[in-house]
């Protein structure tokens, strides 16, 4: 008797689980999902993400975590998707601080600094010969 309860009690809870998940969708190539969040109960919850890419801030203290310990500050950048929108670059340090861009404004941010560096680059190797 408990036997039959206990497998009738399993079945409903699988029939209610799978109905009422989203179907799933495609992710592109770039996403860590990568299986059409088809795990999720809403279309608005099927965003995609990709690795985000971190360089440590060597100019910051570190940061007390929740459990104590003192980690490194870092930046990170990665591209996020939500249904229906387009992609965004998103740039960040740490867990406060974070930045969304569209793809050209990456670009063109990405450029500048690459610009700008170069150019800081050439003046200490300017001053160090001189
Ligand atoms: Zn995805």
């Amino acid at each position: 008797m408990s036997t039959i309860m206990q497998e009738s009690t399993t079945t409903t809870i699988t029939d209610v689980d799978t109905a009422d998940r989203v179907p799933p969708i495609t992710c592109p190539s770039w996403c860590v999902d990568g299986t059409g969040h088809a795990d999720e109960f809403s279309r608005d919850d099927q965003w995609h993400r990709s690795q985000d890419h971190q360089i440590e801030l060597s100019q910051y203290l570190p940061y007390k975590s929740w459990g104590g310990k003192l980690l490194p500050r870092y930046a990170w950048v990665m591209l996020q998707q939500s249904h229906g929108e387009a992609t965004n670059v998103h740039i960040g340090e740490g867990d406060d601080v974070e930045i969304r861009m569209t793809p050209d404004e990456a670009r063109r941010f990405a450029m500048q600094i690459m610009a700008g560096l170069a150019e800081a680059l050439t003046e200490d190797t300017t001053e160090a010969t001189t």
